[in-house]
């Protein structure tokens, strides 16, 4: 799956993206993240992006033309035919599971960050298929929601997680938070590792983590139930 980034701030998106799990993914090909700088394609000679909103008010607005020319290089100025453009916005639908479900099966997707007050309304108009939100709290920037995007769609990825079965059955995936899991050693001050878990028996071990499992979202998100 190909991602691009388009940012004001791609080292802090290289950054991220270059460590753990995504990182080896992307090295090994099975991912490709390329991360594009929106001031690059400012025209103007100190490389401006951003001016102040008409209409006054705060801060500065990132404006239309370097951001549109920047996804106009991506993209040949043509919507991608199974890809979607996306806007990360605290004005977007709160992201879930469920949508990165969705989100995986594309061939690809454009993360368009903003930063400062945000970007001029019309290029979004004309470029964003989809506005995502990480959660009804405000950053400073799209670059971490970019990365959080990444790091939940691109793992559901064939080929990320070594095993596919590892992300059907972690909390939220399978409708209810995970069972507690534990390892060596077997007394941590104090506290024993349950000893069904260490007695072999599969179809016993299977039945004490659905109940432990439900007993656990029952307690933290009985929403979930
Ligand atoms: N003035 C904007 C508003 O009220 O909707 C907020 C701008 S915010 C300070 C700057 C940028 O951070 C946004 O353009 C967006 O890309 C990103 N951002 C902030 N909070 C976010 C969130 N909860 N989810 C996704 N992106 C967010």
């Amino acid at each position: 799956m190909k991602f691009d980034i388009l940012t004001l701030f791609p080292d802090m998106v290289r950054a991220v993206l270059s460590e753990s799990i995504i990182g080896r993914a992307i090295s090994s090909g099975i991912l490709t993240v390329t991360v594009h700088n929106i001031r690059d394609y400012s025209e103007d000679k100190h490389r401006r992006v951003d001016d102040t909103p008409y209409g006054g008010g705060f801060g500065m607005l990132m404006a239309a033309p370097p951001v549109y020319r920047c996804w106009e290089a991506v993209t040949g100025g043509k919507k991608p035919a199974n890809g979607k453009t996306i806007y990360l916005s605290p004005q977007g639908k709160v992201l879930t599971q469920k949508k990165a479900e969705e989100l995986s099966w594309l061939d690809s997707l454009i993360l368009l960050c903003g930063h400062y007050e945000g970007i001029d309304d019309r290029v979004i108009e004309e470029v964003v298929d989809e506005e995502i939100s990480v959660g009804d709290f405000i950053l400073t920037g799209g670059e971490l929601p970019a990365c959080l995007l990444v790091d939940c769609v691109g793992r559901l990825v064939n080929g990320v997680l070594s095993d596919p079965e590892c992300h059907e059955i972690e909390s939220i995936s399978c409708g209810m938070l995970e069972y507690p899991q534990y390892t060596r050693p077997p007394v941590f001050h104090g506290k024993e590792v349950p000893d069904v878990l260490q007695s072999g028996n599969h179809a016993e071990i299977e039945r004490w983590r659905y109940l432990a499992a439900v007993e656990r979202t029952k307690k933290k998100r009985p929403d979930l139930l």
